[in-house]
């Protein structure tokens, strides 16, 4: 596949001997699939690709993509890495391409809270609107919010000299929760999500209390996106009910699978517009069966039929999942998505 957007990174030796080998393992531990030859990698996603090589005395990277926001995603999340298996060399690198300019990372906006509506007991509907309206739609389902220390003026992300963003720190530093989106309208800039209410949650005391015009911060899309796949096998909790809902929605009518839903409270359960071969079990915690034991009991297709693992929910139900589906089955990292969505 051929992508519009391109940059190019070039930094030269010293660097470890062991440079390629220390980045795929840094890339496969933040569970992507590349391709390895002895002194080049390469990664393929759906927005892009990354191939980075050692040639002579020069580490060279490649990054394609959809357009400069993603280059830069692509970018950022592979110096992040690079900066574990070499420190400092991202430092050294030249750059040239479709690079973001400008003030604030291309992915990062400011909005404005305009109206809460509680939609069941332990959720509500906030509505934002951006100051910029574009760039909402398309490259995945999720964003982050970046919420400001209460009663303190908020510090926005910036981009360096070298194009990197850098986040506020200390007292100024922003919570980032994810959210997933529910409506959006691009040419007003407006959207919508669900927000599960629990305890001790900063982004629940920001939700239940934050006035109109107020201002927050939005970084995305990004994340997972529609899951392919003929069967699917989905379970998740609250936090996955909003993902979950858009997939089974968006589902063609021919798609089979199976999908459980955990809630704490059942009356959160809401109407989902699901193909008839996708069959939904609602469960409620500490009643009855769990998510994971019901997750085992689904015979799961076999390699050669069109499938797909989708769960999201706590991080130990993750670590079951990857464990499960990835280590013991052998599914192939394309045909799952598994994250951890919170953490106890
Ligand atoms: C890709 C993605 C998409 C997501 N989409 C949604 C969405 O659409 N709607 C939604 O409500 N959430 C969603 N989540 C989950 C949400 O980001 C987390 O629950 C997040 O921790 C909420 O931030 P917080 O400020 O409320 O709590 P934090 O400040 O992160 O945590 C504070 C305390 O709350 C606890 N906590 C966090 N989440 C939960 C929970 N679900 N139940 C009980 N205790 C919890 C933590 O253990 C911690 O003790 C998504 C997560 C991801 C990764």
């Amino acid at each position: 596949m051929t992508f519009p957007a391109t940059a190019t990174g070039q930094a030269t030796r010293p660097f470890p001997e062991t440079l390629i080998g220390d980045l795929a393992a840094e890339i496969a531990e933040h569970g992507y699939s590349l391709t390895r030859q002895q002194d080049a990698l390469a990664v393929a996603l759906p927005v892009g690709r990354i191939e980075a090589k050692v040639s002579g005395n020069d580490f060279e990277v490649l990054i394609a993509a959809t357009d400069v926001g993603k280059i830069h995603e692509m970018r950022e999340a592979l110096l992040h890495l690079l900066d574990h298996a070499a420190p400092q060399l991202s430092d050294r690198m030249s750059w040239r391409g479709d690079l973001p300019s400008g003030i604030f990372p291309p992915n990062f906006r400011t909005a404005r809270f305009i109206s809460r509506e509680r939609i069941s007991p332990n959720f509500l509907r906030l509505t934002l609107r951006c100051e910029v309206a574009s760039g909402l739609r398309g490259g995945g389902m999720h964003f982050r919010l970046a919420i400001p220390p209460k009663d303190r003026a908020p510090v926005w992300p910036r981009l360096d000299a070298g194009g990197r963003t850098v986040w506020p720190k200390g007292e100024d530093a922003l919570h980032r929760p994810a959210y997933t989106f529910v409506e959006i309208d691009p040419d007003e800039g407006r959207f919508s999500f669900d927000l599960y209410l629990h305890e001790g949650g900063l982004a629940t005391t920001w939700a239940m209390s934050a006035r109109p015009g107020e201002e927050v911060g939005v970084a995305g899309p990004g994340g997972g996106d529609l899951p392919p796949g003929d069967f699917l096998l989905i379970a998740g909790d609250e936090t996955a009910l909003p993902a979950i809902r858009r997939i089974l929605e968006c589902s063609p009518a021919g798609r089979r699978g199976r999908v459980f839903v955990e809630l704490g409270d059942p009356a959160d359960r809401i109407e989902i517009a699901a193909p008839a071969g996708m069959q939904v079990t609602w469960l409620t915690r500490g009643e009855g069966p769990g998510l994971w034991d019901e997750v085992l009991a689904v015979p799961f297709p076999g390699a050669d039929e069109s499938r797909f693992v989708w769960i999201a929910a706590e991080r130990d139900v993750a670590r079951k999942a990857r464990l499960h589906f990835r280590d013991g089955l052998g599914v192939p990292l394309e045909q799952t998505y598994i994250s951890a969505y919170w953490t106890k």
